[in-house]
């Protein structure tokens, strides 16, 4: 590739509740450890999305600002745009929702979505909050979840989304399966911040725009592996 990693971070003001730009702290970071050039773009609500991005990431969000943030991205049209021309899209919680068909709004009724992954989400009781653990969709390659849920939704794949991961800890989408993908599309319900627990996966997405990455000095690595194994051994999941 040739320039910079564009990493868009999409409605800081709308998106962003839940600690969730440690996600691309944690991918800027990981691609300058390989030498590689990144540049964060940060797009508020008012702004329109940048069309040529290479990864977009959404946060959680409360119920009113999700809402308005699938309304402002409807009309915007960029994120759509990047994802039919293949960007990656790495979305959490209210952003995983937003990008489906359908969610829950703010008295749970139906709210449309963006459509740009298969998937229905739906109010549900109770509130899912606490630790998550889930094994990935071998596809993938990497090593189990660990994160932290906080929503009240309930997630429904379609034949053109597969689940992420499948859950040995927590709720996840309801089903026993957590998140889903398709493509370069990646949602999951998982905080943490989820790239800075699951390091692996932060390198996954690095990996689709920049093709294979050489491995991080382990001084560098040490202390998100240290937090990933405190996490999964608080739960008492195996590494
Ligand atoms: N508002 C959504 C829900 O409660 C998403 C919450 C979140 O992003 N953590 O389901």
């Amino acid at each position: 590739m040739s320039g910079p990693i564009r990493l868009v971070w999409v409605y800081p003001d709308l998106l962003s509740t839940y600690g969730d730009k440690g996600n691309l702290l944690v991918l800027e970071r990981r691609a300058r450890l390989r030498g590689l050039e990144a540049a964060p773009v940060l797009v508020n609500s008012d702004q329109p999305v940048p069309r040529d991005g290479d990864i977009y990431l959404l946060g959680g969000g409360e119920d009113l600002p999700q809402v308005l943030a699938a309304r402002r991205l409807r009309a915007d049209g960029g994120l759509v745009e990047a994802a039919e021309r293949g960007a990656v899209i790495f979305a959490v919680c209210a952003g995983y929702q937003l990008i489906g068909h359908v969610f829950g709004g703010a008295d749970g009724e139906p709210t449309e979505g963006l459509g740009i992954l298969d998937i229905t989400s739906a109010r549900a009781e109770p509130r899912s909050v606490g630790e998550i653990v889930a094994d990935v969709d071998p596809v993938l390659g990497i090593p189990k979840l660990t994160g932290f849920e906080n929503h009240q939704g309930h997630t429904t794949l379609g034949p053109r989304a597969i689940p992420l991961a499948t859950v040995t800890t927590g709720i996840g989408n309801g089903d026993g399966t957590e998140g889903a993908h398709a493509g370069r599309v990646l949602g999951t319900y998982l905080h943490g911040p989820a790239l800075v627990r699951n390091p692996a996966l932060a390198d996954l997405l690095l990996g689709w725009v920049a093709g294979p990455l050489p491995p991080i000095a382990h001084e560098d690595d040490e202390l998100a592996q240290t937090l990933r194994r405190e996490r999964l051994t608080a739960v008492g999941a195996a590494q």
